[in-house]
């Protein structure tokens, strides 16, 4: 049994370590919602590199880019490491997509190459067959389909945390597959997005031996298919589509640490994806990712004070063709997995966090008051946090969840119209604020 007074001792020193932390945490919140550091992040990733594909020349000059980036902070004692990971992959690129009726009514439509599609080695041309979804392509007859073109037109709704997303993304990974096993010639899919402009949305398929030629065309062009396609005559379509796969591709992880002060080895990890798809600067996807928790973390580090546990930020490669960064990650780390005391990723856009998702109920209760300040409502246990964190979810790392307004955030995702100007820069700052909150709390819970 301790003394009576070194009871309350440690009782007022624990009083004073919270009020400590709090105070803490609502200068952090405050310095976020003043400063511009997060919009130069993205700002500077968009301009100077632009878009950046994974594999690719563009690609290689983001790593740089980050490194710089991490390394002038790491100089200034914010963080105390930096270094890179390797990540190898086959490097997947378009050349060139280009769709048009032959007839009934002759015109060019806008469409892109979908992620591991095939060539169709010079100009095809075949007959288009229209299905509402992947169900119905999957029970169509194998006669109907053999030598045609497919093509699903299943549209996408809107929805703030992004719901129809999940509902609709499957058609992208699987049109060109199953169109294939039914003998067609290519496979075309209705953009999955929420806009109504002419853009067509870029992703990834499933990656397969052979892929047949895929892609996907703009919202409008889809609508445009379907109204000839409704006249009932048959539609001729060519199709013109080159990319190439190369083998032996490599990126690199960019990771950043700032030490803890008590266990170093303990390791609340945050992130975003560095590279994006080629069409766009990739500013959304994920220009803002990378500035939010670059930046937060930023703040944390320019504290007098290190935080007990270690924080550390991953700039993840190559998240978009299948997230190879985060299994390479998951990979080379499984040891240390079980001292991840927290992961979570940014990768839903610049739109404000409207909940916080934890099942950590202490933390929860910590940051709430400082969250709520931001317009953040409390929510349940996270259930996901970023494509990047699944592996290490897998694994067992628990996560959290800074839940953002992603209603038009699929309105311009993988496309042309993915730029600058669609990043608000209060909203990035309210991210920043809400990421350095639970960071910081996160990373000094006892
Ligand atoms: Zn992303
Ligand atoms: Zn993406």
């Amino acid at each position: 049994m301790l003394p009576r007074y070194l009871l309350l001792l440690l009782f007022f020193s624990s009083v004073a370590l919270s009020d400590n932390l709090n105070d803490t945490a609502a200068m952090l919140r405050e310095k976020a919602l003043t400063s511009d550091q997060g919009w130069q992040i993205v700002e500077s990733l968009t301009t100077e590199v632009g878009p950046r594909l994974a594999g690719t020349a563009a690609d290689k000059r983001a790593v740089n880019w980050a490194v710089e980036l991490l390394e002038q902070a790491r100089e200034a004692n914010v963080f105390d490491r930096v270094w890179l990971e390797p990540v190898r992959f086959p490097i997947w690129q378009r050349h060139h997509e280009r769709a048009r009726v032959i007839s009934p009514y002759p015109q060019p439509l806008k469409i892109t190459a979908l992620g591991y599609s095939g060539s169709t080695d010079g100009e095809i041309s075949a007959q288009v067959i229209a299905f509402p979804d992947l169900p119905s392509l999957q029970a169509a007859d194998e006669a109907a389909v053999a030598g045609k073109i497919v093509f699903i037109n299943q549209p996408m709704f809107r929805h703030r945390e992004g719901a129809g997303y999940g509902e609709v993304v499957a058609v992208r990974y699987a049109a060109g597959i199953v169109a294939k096993q039914k003998g067609a010639v290519a496979a075309l899919i209705r953009s999955i997005g929420t806009d109504s402009h002419r853009f067509p949305h870029a992703g990834a398929s499933s990656r397969v031996e052979e892929p047949l030629p895929a892609a996907a065309l703009s919202a409008p062009d889809a609508d445009q298919l379907q109204r000839i396609l409704d006249r009932n005559e048959p539609l001729i379509l060519a199709l013109d589509i080159s990319v190439s796969e190369q083998a032996d591709g490599e990126s690199h992880n960019v990771i950043a640490q700032i030490d803890g002060r008590v266990d170093a080895q303990k390791i609340v990890l945050i992130g975003a994806h560095l590279d994006s798809w080629d069409l766009g600067t990739g500013a959304i996807d994920d220009g803002a990712g990378v500035a939010i928790t670059v930046a937060a973390a930023q703040l944390i580090g320019a504290l007098p004070q290190r935080p007990r546990y270690s924080v550390r930020v991953i700039l993840f490669a190559n998240e978009e063709q299948g997230i190879w960064g985060a299994k390479a990650y998951a990979r080379a780390h499984r040891d240390e997995l079980k001292q991840h005391l927290f992961a979570s990723e940014s990768d839903f856009g610049a739109g404000p966090v409207w909940r916080f998702d934890s099942a950590n109920q202490v933390l929860k209760d910590m940051a709430m008051p400082h969250l709520a300040a931001l317009n953040i409502e409390e929510g349940g246990d996270a259930s996901r946090s970023g494509p990047d964190i699944k592996p290490l979810q897998e694994a067992g790392v628990p996560i959290f969840q800074l839940k953002q307004d992603g209603m038009d955030y699929f309105d311009y995702h993988h496309t042309a119209d993915d730029t600058l100007d669609k990043v608000d820069a209060g909203s990035l700052k309210q991210n920043i604020a809400a990421w350095a909150v639970v960071t910081f709390l996160a990373a000094n819970l006892e």
